[in-house]
C-alpha cells in the first residue's frame, strides 16, 4: 500500500509540473514512510541527518515527510530535524504539491496531519512503475483492532471505494497495456461493509474477471475473520483470477490470536484452506506469522508449526515480535525474551523451509506460464535466464535459449526443471512466446498513468523547481 501511495506521490507531482531527477540534485526530496517496520523512525531520521548539509547548501531545497510516520509523529518532525519543509499525513497526500508551495512562498514549514480521509488516493493522479502489473486500492484503513498493529490509528477506519470506480481504473490500466491487477486493501474480505454489501468482494472479483485484456488479477491482504466461501468461489470460477493466496496466520495458537485480538481461531483458518484447495487444488497459499508475541509459551510456538504444517505454505513472511508504541501489545506484562524469540524464529524458518520447498519440488516437470519481470532475478545477468511470476505467484527463473526479443511484460510458458525453497528454474527452452502489449510499453519505455480526478487539490501551476521521485521505504 506504502509503494503504491509514492506512485499516487510521482503522479501527483508530475501532474504539477515536476519532473524527475537524481537524489543528488533534486529540488524536492519526499520521503513516504512506514510506521510497521522496526527502526522506521531512525531510519527516517538519519536518512533527513544525510540530507541536511545539502540543505544547508541549497536553502531553496524543499524535504518532505508523509505516511504513516509523519501522521504519527506529527510536529516533532520539524522539532527534530527543522530543515524539514513540509510534513503530510496519510489522510492528505493530495495537498502536497500545495503544501510545498505555501512553505516555499511562506518561508517556514508546513505541518498537516488530517484525522481522516480528504480524498480517496485513487482519485489522485499515478505515475506507474510497471508497465505489466498495478495496484488498485478497493479500500483503506481497517476496522480491526489487531494488538500488535499501529495500522488502524495512522490509517483509520476503513474506507471503502465504489465498485464502479474499482472497475473504471483497473479498465484504464488495461487500456494501457497492464495485464495484470493486484486489488489492495487492509482487510479485502471486508470490503463493502460501508456500503453494506457483504457479498462485495466475491462480486467485484467476478466483475474484474469480464474486464477484456486483463489476463491476472491477484488481491491482498484477506483476513480470516471475514473469508466468505462466495470469495472462494469467485476465485476458483474466474478463469482470470490467480490461483495465489495470502492470507495472514500471525499465529497458529489459539490462546496467542485472542492475545492479538484476531477474532478466529486455528481451526477456521485451516478449515478456510482446506475449502481453497478443494476447489482450486493447484493454489499457492502463502502467509504472515509472527513468533515471540507477549506470553507466547512453546506449546503456543508448536501450534503455529502445526499449522505452518498443515496449510503446506509456499511461502512465508516471518517476523520476530517487537513491540510498536502506541500499540496494546507494546505494554503487555508478559513480553518473551529476545533469546527465546531468536530461537524460536530460527526454528520456524526451518519448518517454513522444509514445507515450501516440498511444495515447490512438486512442480518438477510441471509447465508454467510466466509474466516476464523486470528486476526479479538478481543473477539473470550472470547466468542467462530471464525472470517472472508464475500464475500462483511463484518466482520463476527461466532459460530463454532460442528466443530473442523476450521482453518484460510479455508472456512465456516454460517447464519447471529444478525447486528451491523460494523459486523455481526452467532451463529447457521456452515453449512458447507471447508478445503483449505490456512488452511493447517496457520496449518503448512508456509508464502507464492514470490520470485521477484532483478533487480537494488547489491546481498552482509549474513550480519553479525540479523534483525528486517519492521514495518509498517499506510496506505493510
Ligand atoms: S494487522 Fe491488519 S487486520 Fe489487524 S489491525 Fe492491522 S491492518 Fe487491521
Amino acid at each position: 500500500m506504502n509503494v503504491h501511495d509514492s506512485e499516487r506521490i510521482s503522479g501527483l507531482l508530475e501532474a504539477a509540473g515536476y519532473v524527475r531527477a537524481e537524489a543528488d540534485d533534486a529540488d524536492v526530496v519526499v520521503f513516504n514512510t512506514c510506521a510497521v517496520r522496526e527502526n522506521a523512525d531512525n531510519r527516517l531520521y538519519g536518512n533527513l541527518g544525510h540530507l541536511r548539509p545539502a540543505k544547508t547548501r541549497r536553502p531553496d531545497m524543499q524535504i518532505a515527510v508523509g505516511g504513516c510516520l509523519a501522521q504519527k509523529d506529527r510536529g516533532e518532525i520539524v522539532k527534530k530535524a527543522p530543515w524539514v519543509d513540509v510534513v503530510f499525513g496519510t489522510h492528505n497526500i493530495g495537498s502536497l504539491p500545495a503544501m510545498l508551495e505555501r512553505a516555499r512562498h511562506n518561508a517556514e514549514a508546513e505541518v498537516e496531519i488530517l484525522e481522516s480521509l480528504e480524498v480517496f488516493p485513487s482519485t489522485l493522479p499515478a505515475r506507474r512503475e510497471s508497465t505489466y502489473a498495478g495496484w488498485v486500492s478497493i479500500s483503506v484503513g481497517c476496522n480491526n483492532t489487531c494488538t500488535f498493529c499501529i495500522v488502524p490509528s495512522l490509517r483509520g477506519k476503513e474506507k471503502d471505494r465504489r465498485p464502479g470506480e474499482v472497475l473504471a481504473e483497473v479498465e484504464a490500466l488495461v487500456a494501457e497495456g497492464v495485464l495484470e491487477v493486484t486489488l489492495l486493501g487492509q482487510n479485502v474480505n471486508s470490503y463493502g461493509v460501508e456500503f453494506g454489501d457483504r457479498l462485495a468482494f466475491g462480486k467485484l472479483l467476478r466483475s474484474a474477471g469480464a474486464v477484456e485484456g486483463l489476463e491476472r488479477v491477484r488481491f491482498t491482504s484477506p483476513h480470516p475473520k471475514d473469508f466468505t466461501d462466495d470469495v472462494i468461489a469467485a476465485m476458483a470460477e474466474t478463469p482470470n483470477v490467480c490461483h495465489s493466496l495470502h492470507m495472514p496466520l500471525q499465529s497458529g495458537s489459539d490462546a496467542v490470536l485472542k492475545a492479538m485480538r484476531r477474532s478466529y481461531r486455528q481451526e477456521r483458518y485451516l478449515g478456510i484452506i482446506d475449502k481453497v484447495r478443494a476447489a482450486m487444488p493447484d493454489a499457492a497459499i502463502t502467509t504472515d506469522i509472527i513468533v515471540g508475541f507477549p506470553g507466547e509459551t512453546e506449546d503456543d510456538f508448536q501450534r503455529t508449526l502445526d499449522v505452518v504444517r498443515a496449510a503446506r505454505f509456499s511461502s512465508a513472511f516471518t517476523f520476530q515480535y517487537s513491540p510498536r508504541p502506541g500499540t496494546p501489545a507494546a505494554t503487555m506484562a508478559d513480553q518473551v525474551p529476545k533469546a527465546v524469540v531468536q530461537d524460536r524464529y530460527e526454528r520456524l524458518m526451518q519448518v517454513v523451509e522444509e514445507t515450501t520447498w516440498a511444495e515447490n519440488k512438486a512442480l518438477v516437470g510441471s509447465t508454467v506460464e510466466v509474466l516476464v519481470a523486470v528486476g526479479e532475478g538478481r543473477k539473470d545477468e550472470r547466468t542467462g535466464r530471464m525472470s517472472g511470476r508464475a500464475r500462483d505467484g511463484r518466482l520463476v527463473h527461466f532459460a530463454t535459449d532460442g528466443r530473442d526479443g523476450i521482453r518484460p511484460g510479455d508472456i512465456v510458458e516454460t517447464v519447471v526443471t529444478y525447486a528451491a525453497p523460494h523459486h523455481l528454474n526452467a532451463d529447457g527452452d521456452p515453449l512458447s512466446h507471447r508478445r503483449t502489449r505490456a512488452g511493447d510499453a517496457f520496449e518503448a519505455g512508456r509508464a502507464p498513468r492514470t490520470p485521477g480526478v484532483s478533487l480537494g487539490m488547489p491546481t498552482i501551476g509549474r513550480p519553479p523547481v525540479q523534483a525528486a521521485p517519492a521514495s518509498a521505504c517499506a510496506t505493510h
